[in-house]
């Protein structure tokens, strides 16, 4: 787990950016946090870093807005959620998510509180908090770290 205060927009992509070194295909990212909080900016962030030229808009009235990669040899693609308007994890499913997991995908989605509490495949949690003004507090988790240590006890 590791936390990162940031002060801009700019700031919250550069740690997306940095943040994005870490993933493979396959990985799900869960973005938690109020409305605001940078969940939308810290995927333009990623996006950006991973070589899209597209621009990440806010996907709350679509369910999910897919970003071709190239020029990076196993990512293929972003695939972006907001589920702050699904009310239950059967909703999710309809989503059919396990046609993301295609060995050449990431995906995240914001407000997984909505849809159960945690995606399915969930490697990481972002969590983004407000800290007064363009202050934010954002704290990754991976999953796969926890497990990894729990099984080293
Ligand atoms: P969310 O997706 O969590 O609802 P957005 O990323 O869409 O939030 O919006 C965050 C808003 O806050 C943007 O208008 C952005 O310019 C502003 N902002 C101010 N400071 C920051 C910061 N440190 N990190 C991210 N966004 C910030
Ligand atoms: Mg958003």
């Amino acid at each position: 787990m590791e936390s990162y205060l940031t002060h801009s927009q700019e700031e919250t992509q550069r740690i997306a950016a940095m943040f994005s070194n870490r993933l493979v295909p396959g990985d799900v990212v869960a973005l938690e946090g109020d409305l605001g909080a940078g969940k939308t900016t810290f995927t333009q962030g990623l996006v950006a870093a991973l070589g899209s030229l597209a621009r990440v808009k806010s996907p709350t009235f679509t369910v999910a807005h897919e970003y071709p990669i190239e020029g990076n040899s196993r990512i293929r693609r972003i695939v972006h959620s907001d589920f702050y308007r699904f009310s239950s994890a059967e909703e999710l499913r309809e989503l059919e998510l396990e046609s993301y997991h295609d060995g050449a995908t990431i995906f995240l989605g914001e407000w997984p509180e909505r849809v159960g509490g945690v995606l399915p495949g969930e490697t990481y949690r972002v969590f983004f908090k407000h800290q007064g003004g363009d202050t934010r507090l954002l704290t990754i988790i991976s999953h796969a770290q926890e497990e990894t240590s729990l099984n080293q006890q």
